[in-house]
């Protein structure tokens, strides 16, 4: 039996689950309708909770199954974050299609790493992949970005393909590098809805994103094209990587250890993978994090990953069906394209 855990040291905060997109992908609009979150975002007085429960917390990624800059006063969510963690790295995403309205400058200047979710190189595979945003947009946007981004703020576009882009990675690099952006995290394409998912809109997504999958692939064409956009990359001075451990097994995944999930609501959830509060360990806004991280369901949870018999939601978890295809992109393409998807080694 487990003794007492440690908190943990890396957290991913909803700061919002409000969102103006309808990725075809994301979970986000089957969770929202079912009516167990309602959209929401978090007030600094929840921000004074979190803290002095987690007062040690390395690295927060202050994001979630909603668009953070599109949070109520965003700029003075992430001013009072930075003002209670000082020293702890504070990293965001967005998805870069909102309107001109958002104060980007005022956010921007308490966050250390921003990740532009892009996924798609074009008009046709961006508002394919971003339902409800205009590429002209988000083109505006992520300029606005570039031009108002203090100069401490590292940028990185993150781009998720599956094997319906994956033939053109390389057309990524040049619309990055014509953004101005010299880093791209590429991301192969993650099935949030488990197997274990009965309801028929789940279902439905699901097996959208199976049709999708990137193991559908033969295998030497995604290799070309990973090579071809790795030549590029070099050619043109864009760093580019492909996020995800190769090795990834159920048993070192730090979630629910190490890291942290946590909605808007308060909800604890197992990780990012599987963010629907139906699987939620309890609430931080009414049970100390201490009592959940080390109650009866949670501890049974991380010795279920270490076991031969892991908890169903993680037995297709995502980082494991890619590693698959990670080893082969890591043996056989360029050594410089790997990363872990961890800024700070745990
Ligand atoms: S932008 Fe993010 S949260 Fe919004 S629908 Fe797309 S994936 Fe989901
Ligand atoms: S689904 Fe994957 S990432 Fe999530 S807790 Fe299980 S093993 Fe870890």
């Amino acid at each position: 039996m487990e003794t007492k855990n440690n908190l943990p040291i890396w957290a991913s905060i909803e700061i919002t689950d409000i969102c103006n997109l309808e990725c075809p992908t994301c979970p986000r609009t089957e969770i929202i309708k079912r009516g167990d979150t309602l959209t929401g975002y978090l007030t600094t007085d929840k921000l004074d909770i979190i803290k002095s429960q987690l007062p040690d917390l390395k690295e927060i990624k202050f994001q979630g199954l909603g668009e953070p800059f599109l949070t109520p006063k965003a700029h003075e969510k992430f001013h009072y974050l930075k003002k209670l963690y000082p020293n702890t790295q504070v990293l965001s995403i967005t998805n870069a299609a909102w309107k001109d309205n958002v104060e980007v400058e005022k956010i921007l200047q308490n966050v250390d790493y921003l990740y532009i979710s892009i996924d798609g190189h074009d008009y046709e595979t961006f508002e394919k992949f971003r339902l409800k945003a205009s590429f002209e947009q988000m083109v505006r946007n992520v300029k606005r970005i570039k031009k108002l981004a203090p100069k401490n703020l590292k940028i990185s576009i993150n781009s998720t393909f599956n094997n319906d882009t994956a033939a053109d990675l390389y057309k990524c690099i040049i619309l990055a590098k014509a953004l101005g952006i010299d880093n791209i995290r590429f991301n192969l394409i993650q099935n949030w809805i488990t197997e274990s998912e009965t309801d028929a809109l789940k279902s439905k997504r699901r097996d959208f994103i199976n049709n999708i999958s990137l193991s559908k692939l033969e295998t030497e064409s995604l290799i070309a094209s990973v090579r071809r956009m790795s030549d590029l990359a070099k050619l043109l001075n864009v760093k580019a990587q492909i996020i995800g451990n190769s090795d990834f097994k159920i048993s070192d995944c730090h979630w629910g250890d190490k890291m942290m999930y946590m909605t808007q609501k308060g909800e604890i959830l197992p990780c990012g993978m599987r963010c629907d509060p139906k699987y939620s360990f309890g609430n931080i806004f009414k049970t100390n994090i201490e009592e959940i991280w080390n109650s009866d369901k949670m501890v049974d949870f991380r010795e279920m990953k270490k076991s031969d018999t892991p908890p169903k939601i993680c037995m297709d978890c995502p980082y494991l069906v890619n590693s698959k295809i990670l080893k082969l992109l890591n043996d056989t393409t360029s050594e410089n394209l790997k990363s872990d998807f961890l800024y700070h080694k745990l």
